[in-house]
C-alpha cells in the first residue's frame, strides 16, 4: 500500500501510538487520529497530514486502512463490537479495508475477532510490537505479524515505517500469542532480577557488580542488560512501559497456556507478582518499579 493512495485511521495515541504515527506521517501517509485524551492533539500541531478528530467513527469515515494501539482486549472489543448499548465501529469499517489491532492483545479474542470482522469483508492483521518508546521514535519496533500472506505482504511497505524486524509468524492471533508468551518471559526476567540484586545488596554486595557479573555470565537478560542500570539501581523507574500493562501481559500469556493444557506454574506466579505490585505500587507505576516493589515487600 502506498502513501499516495492510504488513509489511515489511527485509534490510540498514548505512549507507543504518538511516536508510530509520526513515522508514519513522516512517510507520507494521511492519519485521522482519535484518542480518549484529546491533550494528545497538541503533540501533532506540527505534523501535516494529520487531523485529530472527535470520535472513532469520524477517524474511520474515509480510511481504508485502520490502526488500534490501546491498552488490551476488553477496549478493543468494546470499541469494535459495542458496549453498554453502543454499537461499536466495526460494521462501519469500509468494506476491503485493512485494521491492523498493533496492541498487545488477547489471541484468543484476536482470533474471535478476526473470525467476525472477516464476515464483513475486513481484513484483519495482528501486528503487535516489542522495543518500547525508543525504539518507536526511531522506528525500529520488532514487529510481529499474524493474518494472511497475502494481507501481510500489502501492509509490509506501511509496517516499515515503524519497524526494523517484521516478522509473519502465522493467521491471524498467531502474533499476539507470541508476543504475549515474549513478555511473559521478558517479565519472568525482570522478576527474578529484582529478587536477585535486592538479595545480593541484603548480603552486603554492590549490586551494580552483581549486575556486570549477571551480564558476563548466564544470567544475562534483557532487563540485566537493559534496565537494571537505566531504570532500576538508580531509582529513576521510567522506562515509558507501565507496570499495568505487564501485568496484563502476563495475565494474557498465562491465560493462553492454560488454554493450552500446558504446565504453568511459573506464568501463575508471575501473574501473581506483578499483580501485587501493580496493587501496592498504584496507578501510573513504570513495570521496571518491580524491584522498588521487592524491596519494599523484602521481608
Ligand atoms: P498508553 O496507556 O500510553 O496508551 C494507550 C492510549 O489509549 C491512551 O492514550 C488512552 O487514552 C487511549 N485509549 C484508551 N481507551 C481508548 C478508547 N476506548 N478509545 C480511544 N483511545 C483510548 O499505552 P502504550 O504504552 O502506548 O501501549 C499501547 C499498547 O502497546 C498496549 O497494548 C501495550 O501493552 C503495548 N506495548 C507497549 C509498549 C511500551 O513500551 N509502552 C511496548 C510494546 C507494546
Amino acid at each position: 500500500m502506498q502513501a499516495s493512495d492510504t488513509k489511515i485511521a489511527f485509534v490510540g495515541l498514548g505512549l507507543m501510538g504518538v511516536p508510530m504515527a509520526k513515522n508514519l506521517l513522516k512517510a507520507g501517509y494521511q492519519i485521522a487520529g482519535f484518542d480518549l485524551n484529546q491533550e494528545v492533539a497538541a503533540k501533532f500541531l506540527d505534523d501535516k497530514g494529520f487531523q485529530f478528530v472527535s470520535s472513532p467513527e469520524q477517524a474511520i469515515q474515509d480510511a481504508n486502512l485502520t490502526i488500534l494501539m490501546l491498552p488490551d482486549s476488553a477496549i478493543i472489543d468494546a470499541l469494535l463490537w459495542g458496549s453498554n448499548g453502543s454499537t461499536g465501529i466495526a460494521s462501519q469499517l469500509r468494506k476491503n479495508s485493512y485494521l491492523i489491532d498493533m496492541s498487545s492483545s488477547s489471541p484468543i479474542s484476536s482470533k474471535e475477532n478476526n473470525h467476525n470482522l472477516e464476515k464483513l469483508g475486513i481484513k484483519f492483521i495482528d501486528a503487535p510490537v516489542s522495543g518500547g518508546v525508543k525504539k518507536a521514535i526511531d522506528g525500529s519496533l520488532a514487529i510481529i505479524v499474524g493474518g494472511k500472506k497475502e494481507y501481510f505482504a500489502e501492509v509490509h511497505p506501511l509496517l516499515e515505517c515503524m519497524g526494523k524486524s517484521i516478522v509473519h509468524v502465522g493467521d491471524a492471533g498467531a502474533a499476539h500469542a507470541v508476543k504475549a508468551l515474549n513478555n511473559y518471559v521478558s517479565a519472568a526476567g525482570l522478576i527474578a532480577a529484582s529478587e536477585a540484586l535486592n538479595a545480593a545488596k541484603k548480603f552486603g554486595l554492590d549490586p551494580h557488580v552483581v549486575n556486570q557479573v549477571f551480564n558476563a555470565s548466564t544470567g544475562r537478560n534483557n532487563t540485566t542488560e537493559n534496565k537494571v542500570e537505566n531504570f532500576m539501581l538508580n531509582d529513576a523507574f521510567n522506562s515509558g512501559f507501565s507496570l499495568a500493562l505487564m501485568r496484563k501481559d502476563v495475565q494474557i500469556a498465562l491465560n493462553f497456556i492454560e488454554n493450552m493444557n500446558c504446565y504453568a506454574n511459573l506464568a501463575k506466579q508471575c501473574v501473581l507478582t506483578a499483580k501485587e505490585a501493580d496493587e501496592k505500587l498504584g496507578k501510573g507505576a513504570d513495570h521496571t518499579a518491580m524491584f522498588d516493589y521487592v524491596r519494599s515487600a523484602a521481608l
